[in-house]
């Protein structure tokens, strides 16, 4: 009979349990499943394990042998390649089953509350949580284990299909949270961490998830804390931060330099939350499994590409972290250059998070840093509507009263490779405008020589085809095309072909924390942020915001609830792109 040993390393070495004296030899012949297939032709116990240590002598995972084999067989005989590939499915004691604990640092903050906890129990109740799994909200805040439960529910709900037993489903939720206070930079208090944690695992392999959901300027301290006091002792530990990555270039590679002194790359985890949105995830579906759009996807077709993120309301009393970073900062720089650098892409070798990042990086190298003169930068100014007044931006009690913050910003980028060349990249990103959304909009060329252009008049560009993919909200891609209006006469329109996702897909889509934390859990980094590919990232704005500062450029003022400042109409002029093909038509 065959056995096979199954290790998750080619450099892994075997240990026989302790019931075993000697190391085997074993030798990996193929990979399976992702997992090296070791071959032996010895016949062993049935439920004996291995213990598979990997380089660094931290166990990887559980073989289970076969029945009937004397077990001293397995230090003696050499291994051999048997007639026919026999695959064992993999399974572990009670003892090695892993557990996970994931430990919110910053648990009272609203992040915590509004976004992490909810998508943790959406994840619970979907069953993508392992069996053993316990949460520790971490943070100085004292609070008792029940006074996290109670306020954690108050943001917890059940989606539409998963009504049933809903709270019975909450309340077993809770049971899984506890709390510890302490403080960011205390060893001694992730020490006490590290035993609370420990009483939960009880003995098991353990991994180790810590979310920073805090202030950036305390993640090296935390870093430092969890990995030195609190690292398990026999499984994985991967740590989540989120944006901002520093305020520029140097800053952002201090942060990386810090978390390094502790973590290895592969153990942090950047979160960028539109990443795990349901519509970016689809991006690189709809252009590779699509012969329509991939062909399509160049200078050759493809005349401007506009990314637009605006919020309908302002700073609302919070802005105080908002004033010191900026729209180009929050969003651009992070949010919608990933989404541009996902878009523009070259077809990645496969769908491994290394072959995806190696592509964005070289989409983020071949960007030239955006120029003054490409960009508009605006600020909210107060206006009222009948009975109802909307602040300006220097309202807000937290933000200076001379503040040159942009609440917006458009700017034009281009990527200088064969692709791309000459295709203009039009950012749009602001706050307090008329409408709440996030899409990405792709203008084609017009036909050459089409037989209709009388019918368009001067307006040949406007009859190009455009794909519209609405990330936020209502989901949904569509395609903008002409079409005869039916009947004896020959009147063209431009129609949609619509995919609205609540009417094709009627599910409740998962928040983008969900598809992220699960990721990381799974150790999934292709939606992560590399370093590499963060350092291309500030590479192409620092200089922008450094000459933005040192010559105190004034925001062109912009109507609380209105399109944004009068100059991007010139920026789009320049580019040859119209205001109205910023999509505000629709
Ligand atoms: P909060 O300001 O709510 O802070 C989170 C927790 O950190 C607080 O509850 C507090 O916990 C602790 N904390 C706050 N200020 C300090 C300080 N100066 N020194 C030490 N600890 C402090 O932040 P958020 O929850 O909004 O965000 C957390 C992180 O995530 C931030 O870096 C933010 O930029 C980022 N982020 C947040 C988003 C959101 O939607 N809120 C979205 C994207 C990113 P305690 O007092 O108990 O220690």
């Amino acid at each position: 009979m065959a056995i096979r040993l199954i290790a998750s390393s080619s450099s892994a070495t075997l240990f026989a349990p302790s019931s075993f004296s000697h190391e085997t030899e074993t030798t990996p012949t193929r990979k399976l499943f992702g997992t090296w297939v070791c071959q032996n032709n010895s016949r062993f116990h049935q439920n004996k394990h291995f213990e598979l240590k990997a380089s660094n002598m931290q166990p990887l995972n559980a073989v289970t042998l076969q029945a009937g084999a004397p077990v001293s067989s397995l230090a003696t005989e050499r291994v051999e390649k048997p007639a026919q590939e026999e695959y064992i499915p993999f399974l572990e004691t009670e003892k090695e089953e892993p557990t996970l604990s994931i430990v919110v640092v910053g648990a009272s903050g609203d992040l915590a509350r509004r976004k992490i906890f909810p998508a943790l129990f959406a994840l619970f109740i979907e069953d993508r949580l392992p069996e053993n799994f316990t949460i520790f909200g971490y943070g100085r805040s004292i609070m008792t284990d029940e006074e996290l439960r109670n306020m954690i529910s108050k943001t917890l709900t059940c989606r539409v299909d998963k009504r049933e037993n809903c709270d019975e489903k909450m309340a077993a939720f809770l049971k899984k949270c506890f709390y510890y206070s302490g403080q960011y930079s205390s060893e001694e208090h992730f020490l006490e961490l590290d035993n609370k944690l420990k009483e939960k695992e009880a003995g098991r392999l353990s991994n180790r998830l810590f979310y920073l959901a805090i202030p950036p300027n305390m993640f090296v301290d935390v870093a430092r804390c969890a990995k030195r006091r609190a690292s398990s002792e026999n499984g994985w530990i991967r740590v989540i931060v989120e944006k901002p990555f520093g305020r520029d270039t140097e800053s952002s590679r201090e942060l990386t330099r810090g978390l390094k002194q502790y973590l290895s790359e592969d153990q942090i985890f950047r979160i960028d939350h539109h990443m795990g949105e349901e519509l970016v995830e689809n991006l690189l579906v709809l252009r590779f499994s699509n012969l329509v759009f991939e062909p399509l996807w160049s200078r050759n077709y493809i005349r401007n590409v506009q990314l637009i993120f605006s919020e309908d309301f302002g700073t609302q009393g919070q802005g105080r972290y908002f004033d010191n970073y900026g729209i180009i900062r929050d969003i651009m720089q992070n949010h919608l250059l990933q989404i541009l650098a996902l878009f523009a892409m070259d077809t990645p070798v496969s769908l491994d998070a290394e072959d995806i990042r190696n592509e964005k990086v070289k989409v983020l190298r071949s960007m030239k840093p955006v120029q003054l003169e490409d960009v508009v930068v605006g600020q909210y100014k107060g206006d009222c509507d009948g009975n109802t007044c909307y602040p300006s931006y220097t309202d807000d009690m937290t933000v200076s009263k001379n503040s040159l913050t942009p609440t917006f910003a458009a700017a034009t980028l281009f990527i200088n490779n064969s692709r791309w060349d000459g295709v203009p990249f039009l950012m749009i990103a602001g706050k307090a405008l008329h409408s709440k959304r996030a899409e990405i909009r792709v203008q084609f060329r017009h036909v050459p020589g089409n037989l209709y252009n009388r019918k368009f008049g001067n307006s040949l560009d406007q009859a190009g085809n455009e794909l519209v993919i609405r990330i936020q909200p209502d989901e949904a891609i569509y395609l903008k095309i002409n079409n005869k209006v039916p009947g004896l006469g020959m009147r063209l329109d431009r129609s949609d072909l619509n995919l609205l996702y609540k009417a094709r897909y009627p599910r409740e889509i998962p928040d983008a924390y969900e598809r992220l934390l699960i990721d990381a859990i799974e150790g999934e980094r292709r939606l992560f942020i590399r370093s590499d590919e963060l350092d291309a990232a500030w590479a192409v704005f620092t200089p922008l915001l450094k000459e933005l500062e040192e010559k105190k450029v004034a925001p062109e003022l912009y109507t609380y609830g209105s399109g944004g400042p009068v100059g991007v109409h010139y920026l789009a002029a320049k580019h040859n792109v119209r205001w109205g093909d910023f999509g505000y038509e629709d």
